[in-house]
């Protein structure tokens, strides 16, 4: 049973049936909607309810209950989901990738030096192997076969794909939709050394996707890990909050102080888009990016996250006048009407920019910059 949803708890209160104590307010919510609410996000007792009926506090106990177990080892969590699938809530913990290092083997030393020496970069953040697990010794931050073997985890050896899949799929279904304790324990999928890197890579990312909560190779292979990781970002982020990248002004190509100013909001998929291109222009340029909640520029206009008051803020805040001698900014084509209000603020900070009207899209950049110098 999937968790109760503030709608279905409130079915079971006073105020969905209109009786006695309807918004008494005993709980200290004002409302009854408002306690199913708190309840739902587990922000209120739900003792603080006298008129709770017991039916309701039975499925409360029961749909509370945690699927899956999380269990830590290094500061790294294993486990905790309690989904099947991401858009119904978020998946918790990302797939950990632990490589393991046989110390008995002459060339564990190279091995363990390339996975250390081993990371990509994704939106900001520099991804590594989570874990290394040693047989036939012990090393300084790594963790043995032998106590990987001690923690509560369940382990499939990875063997024939269906086989394989199929079992994941089935110990998640019955953790997540019976909660059967008997499968709470998190999965892992043990990966023999095999020469077929190709078909290990199509495997482990499907595994990724459903449902492995760590995946222990025998070997390490730095494309192929770049690819796993980087899917894993994409199935881990959390649906509910917007990948942003950091509000502050990013250089291309060595700017100097006459170099173009492009503006937009910090909404990853946008940010990258203007990136990409601005990367590749012949000349310097810099990119102010704006805090907007991570949402693009349409939409955090329409949210007053794109407000004439926040950008003038944020050129002040960003120091984006004391840096550069040119005054034109060129802010994205889809926020046009807003030239006259964002200058109009810009003003009122003390600054001196002009508002210039880019393009729509972020491929049509180049040919824009071609037209200004023209
Ligand atoms: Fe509704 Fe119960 Fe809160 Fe009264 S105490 S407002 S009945 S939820």
């Amino acid at each position: 049973m999937s968790e109760l949803s503030g709608l279905q708890i409130f079915k079971y209160l006073p105020g969905a049936k209109k009786a006695e104590h309807t918004n008494c307010k005993e709980c200290g919510c004002p409302t009854c909607m408002a306690f199913a609410i708190k309840l739902a996000k587990h922000q209120i007792d739900i003792e603080n309810c006298p008129y709770v009926p017991e039916e309701l506090k039975e499925l409360f106990l029961q749909s509370s209950k945690q699927p899956q177990k999380t269990i830590e080892i290094q500061g790294i969590k294993i486990g905790g989901e309690n989904v099947l699938y991401r858009h119904e809530k978020t998946f918790i913990n990302k797939t950990v990738i632990a490589v393991i290092i046989d110390m008995a083997k002459p060339d564990w030393q190279e091995k363990f030096q390339r996975i250390k020496n081993f990371e990509i970069t994704r939106i900001n953040q520099v991804l590594k192997v989570d874990l290394i697990i040693t047989r036939n010794g012990q090393l300084d931050g790594c963790v043995s076969i032998e106590d990987l073997q001690n923690l509560p985890l369940i382990k499939i050896t990875d063997s024939n794909f269906e086989t394989t899949s199929q079992e994941l799929i089935n110990i998640r279904k019955k953790a997540i939709l019976e909660k059967d304790g008997n499968f709470s324990n998190p999965v892992y999928v043990y990966f023999p050394h095999t020469n077929d890197t190709y078909q290990l890579c199509a495997k482990a990312a499907y595994y990724i996707c459903k449902y492995a909560n760590m995946l222990v190779f025998e070997d390490f292979d730095e494309n192929i890990f770049t690819a796993l990781m980087s899917l894993r970002e994409n199935i881990f982020t959390d649906p509910q909050k917007p990948l942003q990248v950091e509000s502050k002004i990013y250089e291309f190509n060595n700017p100097d102080e006459n170099s173009l100013i492009f503006l937009t909001t910090n909404f990853a998929l946008t940010f990258f888009a203007v990136a990409n291109e601005l990367e590749s222009l012949p000349v310097p340029s810099y990119l102010v990016v704006t805090p907007a909640d991570g949402m693009s520029v349409l939409t955090a206009w329409s949210a007053e996250k794109f407000t004439a008051k926040i950008v003038a803020k944020t050129l002040k805040k960003l120091k984006l006048a004391p840096k550069v001698k040119n005054r034109k900014i060129i802010i994205p084509g889809l926020l046009a009407h807003m030239k006259e209000e964002l200058e109009e603020e810009i003003k009122n900070e003390n600054l001196d920019f002009e508002i210039v009207v880019g393009t729509i899209d972020a491929f049509a950049i180049s040919d824009f910059v071609k037209n200004m110098n023209n």
